[in-house]
């Protein structure tokens, strides 16, 4: 039995956060544009998200690796996204959607053997295509081994998809060049997972794009869509601290987000 509440029918969702770390960081690392402030501290978090229905186990992203060895100081704490979801006694997810392709989101995929992987085309082509291999900058953002087994197993969408009942993923592009957005239906309406196409509440909210990017005029398209799937609901975003601080905790770094 789960800790977890499900939602109440086949096409509406509980919706979950999981935090598996946090890292000391500095304003300047996560909004483009040096500015007075870039120094100041900005800490940084770590998520995946768990849409539960009244039969369906679905998780967004599936964190860092557990085993990665990443060029990355400052970490407050890290854990794994399947050490969490079994401390609430989920031991497998149905699927697996892939929000995008860095480390931080599809690492581990290993780790759910007999999850539906969906990912964008677009993305899949981009980081296993000729652009990615030539961009130092962007090289210690995907792992390999990730990429293969993504290769190997998920189900490449291409534009808006509904991959089951009341939950669907939308295209946006921006922060990578096949990323995608996830809309949850809920008792509350409905949630948008945005994950990276707005790192913080501060991106949306000032129209600021973050430091790593694949098109800015992708970036600014996305916070758009998420506000246009959102409807005035919750939108999500991908690494900030606050999302803990907003919503009620249900375990251990685990909030309801609806
Ligand atoms: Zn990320």
């Amino acid at each position: 039995m789960s800790a977890l509440v499900r939602g109440p029918s086949g096409d509406r969702y509980a919706v979950y956060a999981l935090q598996y770390g946090r890292r000391a960081g500095v304003r300047g690392e996560h909004f483009l544009g040096w500015d007075a402030t870039a120094a100041e501290p900005h800490p940084t978090a770590y998520y995946a998200w768990l849409a539960l229905s009244a039969d369906r186990t679905i998780l967004v992203d599936s964190g860092i690796d557990p085993d990665a060895d990443l060029p990355l100081s400052g970490w407050e704490f890290r854990t794994s996204v399947p050490a969490l979801l079994s401390s609430v006694g989920i031991d497998g997810v149905d699927t697996l959607v892939l929000t995008h392709l860095h480390y931080d989101h599809a690492g581990g995929v290993r780790s759910f053997p007999d999850a539906r992987v969906v990912v964008t085309a677009a993305e899949l082509e981009y980081w296993t295509g000729p652009a990615a291999a030539r961009i130092t900058r962007e090289a210690w953002l995907v792992d390999k081994a990730d990429l293969d087994d993504v290769a190997a197993r998920a189900e490449l969408v291409e534009g808006d998809r509904e991959i089951a009942p009341g939950l669907s993923v939308h295209p946006v592009g921006g922060h990578t060049a096949g990323m995608q957005i996830v809309r949850v239906n809920t008792d509350a309406g409905p949630v948008v997972l945005a994950s990276d196409s707005s790192h913080f509440y501060e991106n949306l909210d000032t129209d600021r794009p973050g430091t790593i990017l694949h098109t800015m005029a992708g970036v600014y398209t996305a916070f758009d869509r998420a506000r246009w799937l959102a409807d005035g609901g919750v939108i999500v975003p991908g690494h900030d601290p606050e999302v803990r601080n907003r919503f009620p905790s249900v375990a251990e770094h685990i909030v309801r987000i609806a």
